[in-house]
């Protein structure tokens, strides 16, 4: 079982590099731009650069990478933290790029003597014409010869917000010629007259991505920037700058995204989903966020060990969904209170028990647990809910629940043999008759009866009710990210069914926002937020067993 781990590849590097003295430790970052929840995919990266400097006796700072100021709020920085905080993870520091943007101008100027970069007034449309096809080179313009002192005085002067919007742009000098497009002069700063979330109006011109990403990296002496793979064409770019600048040589390395099947997962996706009400805000169970796992009831651990799972990959690829889902029901089972819930009921009524006697019968708490976690009280009486599905009018042969003349066990209870029922007259089974042999009590089973099936079921005078929410994927379809047309005509109709009234046994009356249940034979299930004193909520968190698999397989 316990067969050794191998590296990943950023983890060879890092140990060649602490075996030949290259390197005495790593500083990881993660560093997510402020512009949406985060989600499955950045637990991947979180858990890489967290993992990286656990592992080797590092720090991973947080960044946030806001330099974009039209995109970002305060609402998803506070998002972010709590996020990681509940995957498990510290940062060592909370820093944010927009904190470098003095330092950064900075580097702009120190550029623009080395005779650099230059302003350029060109529109974002001249200069995309000018920079050529990957097979031609790009040609020049008048503003490409700019003295030094020319450059300076322009570039202060879009810092005072002499200039709107657009009017010009800092580029770096680099070669039009390069077959990499990103070294074909690329854009440094651009103005925006634009309020950002921590630095309110200071600033009117905001660095691109490629000037401030790798900068802040090495105003932080991160060792390892680890990012996904269409970031490949800017690492020539990221070490320009370094080499000219003559700072800190941080260095950039690509892994494959993570992709999921039937999900979408870019944050602007996403925020369409949230604004056009496709979904209940960001954290609606059916989110691939976190903040929508979280809230689903998926833990912590079945996600780092999902991240463990599909390890660090330098290569495209697509993970399986029911991957995900595997990790969680791992953990659950491990963990989950067992309770019995009756989601669409019908009544089963017990004809030789006695009127008005009641039991209270023991049931484990869990029995994957040594001690099986405990028990709890289940009171039994002459009429219990049962589901619907567990009893057929025509059973065929192999049905091993309730028909006329068929037996089963209730669960922690009694065997029972079903006698018969009765229909309203729209032909709907109302009620299911049965006699229950009472030597044949869970525990203490004389009777020597022998039965295939056992189904769960819940007290009538003593039930509860709860709504419970039952979710499926969100897209019909396996990558909803290589359809055609508009990513939202391939949602799931059905991803959320709600059961407004279903029967649940008395102790989880009692249920508690941080616990997990499985409802038996029903899947795992948590309390929802929207839960209160006189209302029950339940998500259920994964069925027990993967309905799509086997769909598959028949199909
Ligand atoms: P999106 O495209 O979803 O908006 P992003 O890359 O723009 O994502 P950032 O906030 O910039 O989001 O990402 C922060 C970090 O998380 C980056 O290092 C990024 O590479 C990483 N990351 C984002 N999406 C994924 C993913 N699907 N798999 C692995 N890492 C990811
Ligand atoms: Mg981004």
């Amino acid at each position: 079982m316990s067969e050794e781990k191998s590296l990943n590849f950023i983890e060879e590097i890092i140990e060649e590099e602490l075996a030949s003295g290259a390197r005495k430790s790593v500083v990881t970052r993660f560093p997510p731009e402020p512009n949406g929840y985060l989600h499955i995919g950045h637990s991947k990266s979180i858990c890489l650069n967290f993992g990286l400097s656990a592992k080797y006796g590092g720090t991973t700072n947080l960044r946030f990478d806001d330099t974009n100021p039209t995109t970002e709020e305060t609402e998803y920085v506070d998002s972010i933290k709590a996020d990681i905080k509940w995957l498990g993870f510290e940062w060592t520091n909370e820093l944010y790029a927009s904190d470098y943007f003095e330092q950064l101008y900075a580097f702009a100027v120190k550029l623009i003597n080395k005779g650099l970069a230059y302003v350029d007034d060109s529109t974002a449309e001249e200069i995309a014409a000018q920079k050529g096809t990957p097979t031609q080179p790009g040609t020049g313009n008048e503003y490409r010869n700019r003295t030094v002192e020319e450059n300076l005085d322009l570039f202060a002067r879009m810092r005072a917000g002499e200039f709107p919007d657009g009017a010009k742009v800092l580029r770096a000098k680099i070669d039009l010629a390069s077959p990499n497009m990103h070294m074909r002069d690329p854009l440094m700063y651009r103005i925006k007259h634009a309020h950002h979330h921590r630095t309110a109006d200071t600033w009117c011109i905001y660095p691109m991505y490629d000037f401030a990403h790798g900068q802040s990296d090495s105003i932080e002496h991160v060792t390892h920037s680890v990012c996904t793979l269409e970031f490949i064409p800017h690492r020539d770019l990221y070490n320009w700058f370094i080499e000219q600048l003559e700072i800190y040589p941080s260095r950039q390395y690509e892994f494959a995204r993570l992709n999921l099947t039937y999900t979408v997962m870019s944050k602007r996706k996403l925020l369409q989903l949230v604004n056009e009400n496709l979904v209940d805000g960001w954290d609606d169970p059916r989110m691939p966020t976190i903040a929508g796992y979280r809230r689903r009831g998926y833990t912590p651990e079945s996600i780092r060990v999902f991240c463990d799972k599909i390890g660090v990959q330098k290569r495209e690829n697509i993970i399986d969904l029911s991957l995900l889902e595997f990790c969680i029901r791992e953990d659950l089972n491990k963990t989950a209170l067992r309770r019995m819930a009756v989601l669409e009921p019908v009544k089963l009524v017990i004809n030789n028990y006695p009127d008005g006697q009641t039991e209270e019968l023991m049931g484990e708490n869990n029995p994957e647990a040594v001690d099986g976690g405990g028990k709890r009280k289940i009171p039994f009486g002459k009429e219990l809910w049962i589901e619907r599905e567990d009893f057929m009018e025509d059973p065929p042969k192999k049905f091993f629940r309730l028909g006329v003349g068929l037996t089963v066990r209730l669960k922690y209870a009694y065997i029972v043999k079903c006698t018969g029922y009765k229909k309203d007259e729209a032909g709907n089974v109302t009620e299911v008759y049965c006699d229950y042999i009472p030597e044949s009590k869970s525990g203490n089973d004389t009777s020597g009866i022998n039965v295939k099936g056992t189904i769960h079921w819940v007290s009538v005078k003593d039930a509860y009710t709860a709504e419970v929410r039952l979710y499926d994927r969100l897209f019909r379809v396996e990558d909803p990210n290589k359809e055609e047309g508009d990513f939202k005509s391939y949602l799931n109709p059905d991803s959320l069914t709600v059961l407004p009234a279903v029967y649940i046994e008395p102790s989880l009356r009692e249920a508690k926002f941080d616990e997990r249940y499985q409802f038996l034979r029903k899947g795992y299930f948590c309390l929802d937020q929207d839960s209160w004193t006189d209302k029950i909520v339940f998500n259920r968190t994964v069925s027990l067993k993967d309905s799509w698999a086997k769909e598959t397989k028949k199909g």
